[in-house]
């Protein structure tokens, strides 16, 4: 049986071409879908569309443009076990985890949708007489959004939904690596009535189409989720043409396990956050910075529990654990795993590839731990983004949170501590943009701003209120009455 074939999506039509493959990580004999290539000028279409539908859609009151997104996120619902279960066959991700994306993409469209009756703006008292003084939020324009694969539906709907209620028109680039769950979300869109030329959806490389999208003459706006090296890049060509730019990028998370932490909870927030997506959550811990005092019989808990983990396909019960996204990032994460032999030794869990049976379809390698990782360790200073867990001793609390800043990075961290004092301590010291206690490093909601610092991000936040900093301009007005 041949696979389904999914076409890009501009003004409104469903538009052919080359195709390329998506297969199955997790059993690569499985082709989940054939998309079609874009082309340098299916991106020039688009923008042309987009900018021609910006009038129409930014003029329309922002509460309709709600009842649209509310109309995405039903769509999206009626979808629910179809969706996890293809996100699981795309990314690799386990059904449970894949369908709690597929929920917070629908809490996020009908939060936007939401947005657009309040839209809040400002009104303020003026100095003068009889002077009424307010501001009110402009969309940019047509935007251009290039996505990551680890998040398929979730990061394509934290950057659509905004986007779309602040009354943008929208360029989508989806990872070729999973480009099926937001090619879902458009697919939404076009059943829920969405004008045409509002949600263009273009697949294929970034390495052929990026480019034109941040050139493009309409785009006013690139919001980028991905690798550091992709984003200095995006961030260099935008700013020729001075473009609104918003950069999340790599991290290199650390939790800080103190003496005085609830100490079962701490190994299996660890645990959690560090191997499941398979490490490849952008805010999983591949850090562990563990208090000298519990050092050792922390270290193991933590292994013992990651030896119970079950690796497998995400699609079967019971499994923990799916596989990596792809060769090549199957090949960094056993790159990194000799790195780590070479700077600390045999790994204390893991440390290869799996194989037989099943597992020859598959990317799959072992939960892998490596202690003694010291702060100039390779292992501690660069991204993997893989399930490999770096242990590194701390002698006391203020130790360890300078180890914990000592990197390049400031996306999350986490924080395992029974001691208020401790907290705020790392509340305020941590150089990082999510900040977890007593939870695991990853796992946000979408209320709240979303990013990070130093070199993991540029630019506004993400989701909650603050999404619309990025995605509407301030119009500001004085009347005289
Ligand atoms: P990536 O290789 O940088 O790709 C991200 C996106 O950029 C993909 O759509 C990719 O297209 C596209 N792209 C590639 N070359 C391009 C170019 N020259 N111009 C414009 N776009 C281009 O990253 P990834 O492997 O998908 O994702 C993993 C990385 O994302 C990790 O570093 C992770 O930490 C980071 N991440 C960060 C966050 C966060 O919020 N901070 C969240 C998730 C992931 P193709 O897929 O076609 O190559």
């Amino acid at each position: 049986m041949s696979a389904e074939v999914f076409r890009n999506y501009i003004n409104g039509e469903w538009t052919d071409g080359g195709y390329f493959e998506n297969r199955n990580p997790a059993d690569t004999g499985e082709v989940v879908g054939q998309f079609v290539k874009a082309t340098a000028g299916d991106v020039a279409k688009a923008a042309d569309a987009a900018q021609a539908a910006l009038s129409g859609w930014s003029n329309m009151p922002a509460p309709a443009r709600g009842a649209l997104l509310f109309k995405v996120a039903d769509i999206l619902e009626k979808k629910f076990d179809q969706l996890g279960a293809e996100m699981t066959r795309e990314e690799g991700k386990t059904l449970p985890e894949a369908k709690g994306e597929v929920r917070r993409a629908i809490n996020i469209f009908r939060y936007f949708g939401g947005e657009g009756a309040r839209m809040p703006g400002m009104v303020v008292p003026s100095e003068r007489d009889r002077v009424h003084m307010f501001a009110i939020r402009k969309p940019i324009g047509v935007v251009g959004q290039i996505n990551p694969w680890n998040f398929p539906i979730a990061i394509p709907a934290w950057k659509l939904a905004p986007a779309l209620i602040a009354g943008n028109t929208v360029l989508l680039k989806p990872a070729s690596a999973a480009p099926l769950s937001s090619w879902r979300i458009v697919e939404a869109c076009h059943e829920a009535g969405i004008p045409k030329g509002v949600v263009n959806y273009l697949a294929g490389s970034g390495g052929a189409i990026g480019g034109a999208i941040v050139n493009a003459p309409p785009v006013k706006a690139i919001s980028f989720t991905g690798s550091c090296g992709i984003g200095n890049w995006i961030h260099a060509e935008a700013s020729k043409r001075r473009l609104r730019i918003q950069l999340e990028m790599g991290g290199k998370n650390p939790t800080i396990v103190l003496a005085d932490a609830d100490f079962d909870a701490a190994v299996e927030n660890v645990c959690n956050a560090a191997f499941f997506s398979t490490g490849q959550k952008c805010t999983a811990t591949s850090r562990v910075i563990v208090e000298d005092a519990i050092h050792d019989r922390f270290v193991e808990a933590l292994v013992a529990r990651t030896k119970k983990l079950k690796v497998g396909n995400g699609m079967e019960p019971g499994i923990d654990i799916g596989p990596a996204i792809d060769q090549g990032q199957l090949d960094v994460n056993l790159r990194y795993i000799e790195i780590g032999r070479k700077e600390c030794g045999e790994p204390l869990c893991g440390g290869k590839r799996l194989t037989g049976g099943a597992y020859d379809k598959g990317y799959f390698v072992e939960p892998t731990i490596f202690a003694g990782v010291t702060e100039n360790m390779t292992l501690a200073q660069e991204e993997i983004f893989g399930p490999v867990l770096a242990v590194m001793r701390a002698k006391d609390p203020a130790s360890a949170l300078r180890i914990a800043n000592n990197i390049p990075f400031g996306l999350s961290a986490s924080i395992q501590t029974s001691n208020v004092s401790r907290v705020f301590d790392f509340v305020y010291g941590m150089e990082a943009g999510l900040l977890t206690v007593n939870l695991p490093s990853a796992g946000v909601e979408y209320q709240l701003p979303f990013g990070g610092t130093k070199d993991s991000s540029f630019g506004p936040k993400e989701q909650g209120p603050a999404a619309m900093d990025f995605y509407s301009d301030w119009k500001t007005i004085y009347l005289k009455y």
